[in-house]
């Protein structure tokens, strides 16, 4: 089935002829998609499947903000051909449109709790980042620079969704990358289509989504046919999708799982078993000298990254407030500055937010959110992320652990003497551990674990983070002055 044909189809029964309800989004998905779950069976439908449909109802609800009229000027835009369409294939030219962006990402925070790296608005962020280095790839070929510009313009008309493929399988390191099986490369071509044969990972939310934005990192040993960037259509015969192990039970509620139940971002590993891909996807082809360009088109999802966890920060300074009220702790000094503490952490993360826009810069006609300030910006969010974390633990205490289920708290045996024993300030012991469920989920679950782990690495790690903040933040006019005030102080 042809991704966008089907995106068409559905379309043409729907309100609008750009915007995709939740509904048609769900219907969208049953496209004929190879997707395995964690234990090798085949899921016959995403939105049906126990390890993907509460995922797909999340994303569903953020499809629904599209029509909603208190959120639809934030999540659209009307285009100049007069169409509305999803805000985030609207290519920035300024500030202001920068800015709608981020108010965006906030508006869909307030469904995903920011727990989904890659929801709606971030799929078209690799794809902006393009449009940003459109003058190198139009050297390359015009015909890709085309066809970058023709896949944004179809995808602002189907409203699709993408979420992105770079990292390689991580088989042995020390092996030359094109001497290893997995990685990727072009293995055919004809005038039509290349032929891709290996494997990619994580594409996170790859289940929920449309098509794949593929971008081949330049590194050690990468040759020729491994260098690639493309979109792919997640159905296309010859790819298939495995689910890494569930981070969720399948029977739960929002009482004992209050975040659990917006479901799991998926992650997976991503065969290519010949794929054929039409060159109307190929945005750059055997180009080793563009793939130095990653950390430039890469700018608009590192940005999305640092304002989702700004957004989700806030949640993290606003749940330590309402923890500490409801134990009778908020007004400990020592329990005041770790709340203090957090809520910094999240001033921070939203002053760098803030801040990339402000200072945004202007590369091919596209307003491209200030690159280092985003990236000393996403170096303080994850090295600081586990000490928060880590606090906000700290002020649950004993609640962490003290939790009951929906059930027990409905039974009549234990309901009456928890309630009495467990009382917190202002709020009944059932409250208290509604608070603590929410906390645990946040902070301490499997879920949180795996999102952790995301937050840190996803995209790139700690350590390849801190190296692009010692080459991209400019320190040789501060050097230059300090070398100058020393000359002047040995005189
Ligand atoms: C939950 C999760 C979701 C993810 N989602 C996506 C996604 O949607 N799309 C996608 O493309 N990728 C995704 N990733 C992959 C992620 O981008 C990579 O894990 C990350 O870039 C690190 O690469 P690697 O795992 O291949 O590290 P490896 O090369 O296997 O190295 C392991 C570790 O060694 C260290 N290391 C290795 N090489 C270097 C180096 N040159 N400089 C500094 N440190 C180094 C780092 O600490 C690194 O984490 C996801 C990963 C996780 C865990």
């Amino acid at each position: 089935m042809d991704t966008i044909e089907n995106l068409q189809k559905i379309l043409t029964s729907g309100p609008q002829p750009h915007l995709l309800t939740g509904e048609q989004y769900k219907a969208s998905l049953r496209d004929g998609r190879q997707v395995f779950d964690d234990g090798a069976k085949v899921i016959d439908d995403v939105t049906e499947h126990p390890v993907t449909r509460r995922a797909v109802d999340t994303y569903a609800k953020i499809m629904d903000l599209q029509f909603n009229e208190s959120t639809q000027d934030i999540v659209t835009f009307v285009d100049t051909d007069g169409q509305r369409k999803a805000r985030g294939w609207q290519v920035p030219r300024n500030r202001d449109d920068l800015e709608m962006k981020r108010r965006q990402i906030g508006v869909a925070n307030e469904v995903t709790l920011g727990v989904f790296g890659r929801p709606p608005e971030y799929g078209p962020a690799m794809s902006l980042g393009f449009m940003g280095v459109i003058d190198r790839i139009e050297r390359e070929n015009e015909q890709f620079a085309e066809n970058i510009r023709n896949f944004i313009d179809m995808s602002a008309r189907t409203n699709l969704l993408s979420t992105d493929l770079i990292a390689d399988a991580q088989s042995d390191r020390s092996v030359p990358r094109m001497e290893r099986p997995g990685t990727l490369r072009v293995v055919g071509e004809t005038d039509d289509y290349v032929v891709l044969r290996g494997s990619k990972v994580a594409g996170s939310s790859g289940p929920n989504v449309h098509f794949f934005t593929l971008s081949s990192v330049l590194g050690e040993g990468l040759g020729p046919d491994a260098a690639i960037w493309a979109a792919v259509p997640v159905n296309l015969p010859g790819i298939s999708l495995l689910m890494r192990p569930r981070t969720s039970q399948q029977n739960i509620n929002s009482f004992d799982n209050p975040i659990g139940v917006l479901g799991e971002e998926s992650d997976q590993f991503i065969f290519f078993d010949d794929v054929e891909l039409p060159k109307k996807y190929v945005f750059s082809l055997r180009n080793l000298d563009l793939l130095t360009a990653f950390f430039d088109t890469g700018v608009y999802a590192l940005w999305h990254i640092l304002t989702r966890l700004s957004f989700r920060a806030e949640l993290f300074a606003g749940t330590a407030q309402v923890l500490v009220e409801a134990l009778g702790t908020d007004k400990i000094p020592a329990v005041r500055r770790t709340v203090a503490d957090i809520s910094a952490y999240a001033q921070v993360l939203k002053s760098f937010s803030f801040a990339a826009v402000d200072r945004c810069e202007e590369w091919n006609g596209v307003a491209v959110p200030n690159p280092s300030l985003v990236s000393a910006g996403r170096y303080y969010s994850i090295t600081e992320y586990d000490n928060v974390i880590s606090k906000l633990r700290d002020l649950a205490g004993q609640g962490l652990v003290s939790r009951w289920s929906k059930d027990v708290w409905d039974s009549p045996e234990f309901s009456d003497k928890l309630g009495a024993y467990l009382p917190g300030h202002d709020v009944s012991a059932r409250e208290k551990n509604l608070i603590s469920n929410f906390v645990w989920d946040m902070t301490s679950s499997l879920g949180a674990a795996r999102l952790g782990h995301f937050e840190k690495v996803n995209a790139t790690p700690p350590a390849a983070v801190a190296e692009i903040v010692y080459q991209s933040a400019d320190r040789s006019t501060a050097a230059e002055f300090v070398r100058n005030y020393l000359r002047e102080a040995a005189r």
